[in-house]
């Protein structure tokens, strides 16, 4: 079974926090412990020095005689804290032992120390040791002192609460900084994984063919930001794709139902012997069966150069040259027309596909003569930058109205005035000519005027 993004997430996190606040906390209560222990030990060890030059300060030097009373109330003292001190004159004669003097009170700490360290703290393995001191003034002997205590170190009642107080603190702060962390690595999870999930519904919903719906988020990832651009770039392009697709079906249904259907009436006709079948009329049906395998090879055109594998075999060209072998096979149809047409300018090589940049030239020669009342005159200009080269051509034809200008190089798009001079075009012409100018890094503009005729400018970057 898979599992949820945000689920995997939650727990990797929850994962993690809860490894490096077990080792922190495991770390923090060790080093804490360890240097509490370290502490006491270091108190004791002071302690017993300073029950050592206590003693020290109890003897008369002068009189060479010890201050027993003191000396009774400050073992006592001693004792009750677990430190048993037994003090000896320089000849090693004792002059005052806590365990002589109270041996039961003496046993009983040190059953109780001993006792409660190896119920609380089995591990450490301790017992009484004892320390022994020279005693001595002014560098002269005055007598020795042997101090017990239970080593290396010993915890009382206050100690034991204080150690146990802060493991309890370590433990409360362990678990709430868990239980934090946890609920911030599932917020963090969601976090992460709502856009995505939002993303793959709404991939889900454009796979259904629901290309209105937008992403809507204020992420501030930047992975996340980019994902959510491209899901609604991918939503707006297919809807794009969808809307030409359909105007492409009823474009291509529009253009070839006429001719479709003159053939079939002209046939009906003569079949049913309405019509003769006179040469003319068998010309008209040919005219417009050539008019439905123009439209055929000119959406073929379209097909291939606007397939993402547009290839060019891109080889030097000189434009000059190209335009004057265009020109030559349009010689037919200029005469019919009466049109003129003027090449000027200076050789202009770039880099391109020749047979490509033929049919740009082609179809804008062929437009000019189309659209160039009899007569006409036609004017190709070629322009050569160390750049660029700029091709124009100039008609003073039926122009184009400004409201159509921007229309002109979409597919099937012709103007009112040209569909009513029945030119024979379906309006693919300068899509094809605007998609090969675009392979080719340049740019195809046109200014115009109704009734006075158009100025195409192709520009190429020489070389790409
Ligand atoms: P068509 O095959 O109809 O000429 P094009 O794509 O070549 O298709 O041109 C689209 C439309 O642009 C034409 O139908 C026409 O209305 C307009 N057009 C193109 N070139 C010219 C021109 N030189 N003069 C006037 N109109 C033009």
């Amino acid at each position: 079974m898979k599992q949820k993004l945000s689920t995997q997430l939650s727990l990797g996190f929850a994962l993690i926090v809860l490894i490096t606040i077990a080792v922190i906390s495991l770390a923090a209560t060790l080093l804490i412990n360890r240097q509490f222990e370290k502490y006491i030990e270091n108190q004791q060890r002071d302690f017993s020095d300073e029950l050592a030059r206590g003693l020290t300060d109890q003897y008369d030097s002068i009189t060479g005689t010890w201050n027993l009373d003191y000396i009774h109330g400050f073992g006592m003292y001693a004792l009750n804290d677990g430190y048993i001190i037994k003090l000896y004159d320089k000849n090693n004669q004792t002059v005052w032992d806590a365990q002589n003097h109270d041996m039961t009170l003496c046993h009983q700490i040190m059953n109780d120390i001993s006792l409660r360290m190896e119920e609380q703290m089995p591990e450490l393995d301790g017992d009484f040791v004892s320390i022994h001191y020279e005693l001595k003034r002014s560098d002269s002997l005055i007598g020795y002192a042997d101090i017990s205590y239970y080593s290396p170190y010993y915890f009382d009642e206050n100690d034991f609460h204080f150690v146990q107080s802060l493991n309890k603190i370590l433990l409360v702060i362990g678990i709430s900084a868990t239980f934090g962390a946890v609920i911030a690595g599932i917020l963090l999870a969601r976090r992460i994984a709502d856009p995505i999930t939002r993303a793959t519904d709404i991939v889900h919903d454009i796979s259904e063919g629901n290309y209105e719906i937008q992403f809507e988020s204020k992420v501030k990832t930047k992975e996340l930001h980019e994902l959510i651009q491209s899901v609604n770039h991918m939503a707006s392009s297919l809807k794009e794709q969808e809307i030409l697709r359909k105007r492409l079906t009823s474009d291509v249904a529009h253009e070839l139902r006429t001719p479709i259907t003159n053939v079939s009436s002209y046939l009906e006709a003569i079949m049913e012997g309405i019509w003769e079948p006179t040469s003319e009329r068998l010309q008209s049906c040919y005219y417009e069966l050539e008019r439905i395998s123009d439209i055929v090879s000119d959406l073929e055109k379209l097909r291939q150069i606007e397939s993402e594998n547009l290839k060019l075999n891109k080889k030097p060209v000189d434009l000059l040259q190209l335009t004057k072998e265009v020109c030559a096979s349009f010689e037919a149809k200029f005469d019919q027309k009466h049109l003129t047409c003027l090449v000027e300018g200076k050789s202009s090589i770039m880099s391109g596909d020749r047979k490509r940049l033929y049919q740009v030239f082609y179809n804008l020669i062929s437009n000019a003569a189309k659209y160039s009342s009899e007569g006409g005159k036609i004017l190709i200009q070629i322009e050569d930058s160390p750049t660029n080269s700029i091709w124009t051509i100039e008609d003073h034809g039926i122009g184009i109205a400004q409201n159509d200008l921007q229309l002109i190089f979409e597919r099937f798009y012709r103007t009112d005035r040209s569909r009513n001079r029945k030119t024979g075009g379906a309006g693919i012409g300068l899509t094809i000519a605007k998609a090969i100018v675009l392979s080719h890094g340049g740019t195809i503009d046109v200014e115009s005027q109704e009734g006075c005729g158009s100025k195409f400018t192709v520009v190429f970057p020489k070389y790409l």
